[in-house]
């Protein structure tokens, strides 16, 4: 074997602390109001539906949080995960760019979610919490909180958005497995649901919607929390294990990334690759880096979207995010990236935008797909929707680095495989996926 490919860090590499951009960015971000008020969210509004350690990591200033043993313990079941190189892409697209990708479908519900979902388990276990609620899309934050809060013997309730319920009977399937509760959404559990309903029987659902569900369930029953799988910054800050592991990968293959790729739903994974990177540039010891963030057109938050305060749901529960966002009562088209369907984006990643630290683009379906299955044919790796996003990025980054003959490192986060997502691939390969998909 002339040239190596894969860089996997030992088991004593799987990082110790959790990296946190809110103590590096120039500006500090503006803080979540309470809608009534419009004044900053105290601790006591947010531990109606959050535990209070899980808050205080919310508003943590510290650069570095220690990941807790038992977390470690768990995350050392599929971290760390592998970085490679795709050298088989690089020659279908004669290009002189170096493609690296890191891989987090290898956890046991197949995408980078897990990486929050067990630290939110955890932290909701040692604060007495005995059932967590939450909402779900395509079902990879549904299927990770449910692994999840098996492990720590929680009870878990998932109102998953009715079109992914209906088209993506396995990850419903893969939640029940471990344990959970599924309600379509929305749902006749809740007062928010059965209003829906009884507007538009046929309703097929959103994030925001179901997140209303969730977040009443929470309220009105006792011992239980709410938990989100993405958006906020302890997500984010959780999710950074993914860079701060490629940071050391990108050493071993012996390359410094010109930019970073990833696809933005919430902004979780993208976060997660990409703040560790921003940090070190921040501490100016390494040559810049380009950021670029991924979107459908049809839910173009970070391109078309205002910064604003806006709500994280339909209903008006949460407290008001300073973020990008297409406005609360935004009804995504059913693409099937359902990881992607969502009306706001994470204040942390809003404020990297602001401070111009990243760039964002979006892409049609069909261009991604096209991308995604290019990906499959040369590296064999089926991605899921969701990273086909940032592969048609980074194959149209190396089209222009063999326009230039520039030899660019491209680094990207295939954060989740698409193995549960092979409907959608059918619709693509038999030519019936429309525009905004069906
Ligand atoms: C949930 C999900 C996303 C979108 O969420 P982010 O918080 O933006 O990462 C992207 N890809 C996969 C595979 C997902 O499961």
């Amino acid at each position: 074997m002339s040239r190596i490919t894969r860089f996997s860090l030992p088991a004593s590499e799987l990082p110790k602390q959790w990296y946190n951009l809110a103590h590096d960015f120039s500006e500090p971000m503006p803080p979540p109001l309470h809608p009534g008020t419009r004044e900053p969210v105290s601790l006591a509004d947010m531990t109606a539906i959050f535990p209070e350690n899980l808050v205080e990591q919310e508003m943590c200033p510290d650069p570095y949080v220690d990941i807790p043993e038992e977390v470690r313990e768990i995350y050392s079941l599929w971290r760390p995960t592998p970085l490679l190189r795709a050298v088989r892409l690089e020659k279908a697209l004669n290009t002189p760019a170096h493609i690296y990708y890191k891989y987090e479908g290898v956890s046991p519900a197949g995408s980078h979610k897990p990486n929050s979902a067990v630290p939110q388990a955890y932290y909701n276990k040692q604060a007495g919490v005995k059932r967590l609620a939450t909402e779900t899309g395509a079902g990879q934050w549904g299927a990770s909180l449910a692994l999840a809060c098996q492990m720590f013997g929680l009870e878990c309730v998932v109102y998953m958005v009715r079109v992914s319920f209906n088209q993506k009977p396995y990850r419903k399937l893969l939640m029940q497995t471990w344990g959970a509760t599924v309600h379509p959404s929305p749902s006749l559990e809740t007062e928010f649901g059965r209003k829906i309903l009884a507007e538009d029987p046929d309703c097929t659902g959103s994030l925001g919607i179901a997140i209303s569900e969730a977040i009443e369930d929470t309220v009105k029953t006792p011992d239980t929390k709410y938990a989100l799988g993405s958006v906020l910054n302890h997500v984010c800050l959780h999710q950074s294990v993914i860079g701060q592991e490629c940071i050391k990968q990108m050493e071993l293959a012996g390359e410094d990334p010109d930019v970073i790729i990833g696809c933005v739903g919430g902004g979780s994974n993208f976060a997660g690759m990409a703040f560790p990177f921003i940090g070190r540039n921040l501490q100016g010891d390494k040559k810049p880096c380009r950021f670029v963030a991924v979107e459908p057109e049809s839910c173009p938050t970070l391109t078309k979207g205002e910064l604003q305060y806006d709500f994280g749901d339909t209903a008006e529960m949460t407290p008001l995010l300073m973020m990008y966002s297409l406005g609360h009562k935004f009804m995504p088209p059913s693409i099937h990236s359902g990881g992607l369907r969502y009306h706001g984006m994470s204040p942390m990643v809003s404020h990297a935008r602001k401070l111009d630290l990243i760039e964002a683009v979006s892409y049609p379906q069909d261009q991604i797909f096209e991308s995604a299955v290019l990906f499959a044919r040369t590296e064999g790796l089926v991605p899921a929707p969701e990273p086909a996003h940032a592969i048609r990025a980074v194959v149209d980054e190396a089209v222009r680095a063999r326009e230039t003959g520039e030899k660019k490192v491209i680094l990207f986060n295939l954060c989740g495989h698409g193995m549960l997502d092979l409907a959608a691939y059918d619709l693509y390969l038999s030519g019936n996926m429309r525009q905004t998909g069906d």
